[in-house]
């Protein structure tokens, strides 16, 4: 029985040229692959400056504190997303103050956000779910309106555009993540990238010990860490930039075909949705199943009996146990969120696997479904 896994890179002769350049160097920190990988980065994405780090989580905490967000600060969130959008913000001090999200793109509700909005609030931290982007202009207005920094994690969206314009483009900064899952990978890896100078000079010394370039400012004024990327990270990303749009493309094909043949089960799973204006650059594959009685974990097991990995992505962030021990967070205070962790599965979904593949991964899908079906 052919087996899937959920998730796969897509390396070839091509990054390990570029690797293997930099193990025959010797230079395997803070180097010139570091730099080129930043100015492509900033270039695909359509921003001023870029500042590779050593994930998107590393990323996401340097963001924060350069947005001068701490103790005392609130951030608003969605509870659905990866776990460390939500612990970035309590690397800094802050608390995260979770939005509901809406029932189409899984992304947060702007029309909840107003409510959640204290003297506190400092920030909202956009997460675009799944690689399609949050509903960023009511967000913006809001923002505008009570004086609000935007900070996007855009982690899984690296390449996808609202409303024509690249998600990474709309906040004070934005991070993307490059582990291995991801649209394109570093192995570890993530960048911050800004049209703001200051930001960027400060998250570079941020994530070198809180050291400058040149040691002329910022020199050791503050509390840094060691958040680089290193050469052979870079490298790797270097190769995998140069066939980004090849990546993108292919991505989007393996989703159509999905689409295509589970739309003939569209009376039992509910398939992603794009939103009107969204372009979406496919981080996983998530369908819903409609029948809110059927449990979704067993129909996980029951695929991976058939060699299928799917998984529950993603479970609400505030029903975590930290969460919940740490903030008396309780089910039904997120109940779109909740509704919408319960039910989703996300398939196979990498390059490389053929029409075929998605055939015989659907037709399981289909399949299992049904048979859970008549047992409710
Ligand atoms: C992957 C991801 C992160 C974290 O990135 P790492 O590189 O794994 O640290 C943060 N937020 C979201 C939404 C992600 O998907």
């Amino acid at each position: 029985m052919k087996t899937y896994p959920s998730a796969r890179p897509h390396i070839r002769a091509k990054e390990k040229k570029h690797v293997l350049e930099v193990l025959n160097s010797g230079v395997f920190s803070i180097g010139k692959k570091q730099e080129t990988f930043e100015k492509n980065i900033a270039k695909l994405v359509g921003v001023k400056y870029a500042a590779a780090v050593s994930s998107g989580t590393a990323g996401l905490h340097l963001a924060l504190l350069a947005a001068d967000i701490g103790p005392g600060d609130e951030v608003i969130t969605t509870p659905f997303s990866f776990v460390a959008s939500a612990n970035a913000i309590l690397y800094v001090g802050a608390k995260p103050v979770f939005v509901d999200i809406e029932p189409l793109t899984y992304n947060i509700d702007p029309n909840k956000i107003k409510k959640a909005i204290t003297k506190k609030t400092k920030a909202i931290l956009a997460v675009h779910i799944f690689g399609q982007p949050a509903e960023m202009n009511p967000i913006l207005r809001i923002a505008k309106k009570y004086k609000l920094k935007i900070i996007e994690d855009a982690c899984e969206s690296l390449g996808a555009t609202y409303r024509g314009r690249r998600t990474g483009t709309f906040g004070e900064s934005a991070v993307f993540s490059f582990y291995p899952n991801k649209q394109m990978t570093t192995g570890e890896g993530g960048v911050v990238v800004t049209q703001n100078k200051k930001i960027w000079e400060l998250v570079k010394s941020l994530r070198n010990q809180g050291r400058s370039e040149d040691l002329r400012w910022l020199d050791h004024n503050k509390l840094g860490y060691n958040y680089r990327m290193d050469e052979l990270s870079a490298a790797l990303g270097l190769a995998q930039l140069e066939k980004i749009g090849w990546l993108f493309r292919e991505r989007g094909r393996v989703a159509d075909w999905y689409n295509k043949i589970l739309s003939e089960a569209s009376d039992s799973i509910r398939l992603p949705a794009v939103a009107d204006g969204n372009t979406h650059t496919w981080f996983v594959y998530v369908v819903s199943i409609k029948n809110p009685k059927i449990n979704r974990d067993k129909v996980i097991k029951d695929l991976g009996k058939e060699g299928v990995a799917a998984k529950p992505y993603l479970p609400s962030i505030h029903l975590l146990s930290f969460y919940k021990e740490k903030f008396g967070f309780k089910k039904g205070d997120f109940p779109v969120s909740e509704a919408v962790s319960n039910s989703v599965l996300a398939l196979p979904f990498y390059i490389g696997l053929k029409k075929q593949d998605i055939k015989t991964i659907s037709q399981k899908v289909i399949n299992v479904i049904k048979k859970h079906a008549k047992r409710v």
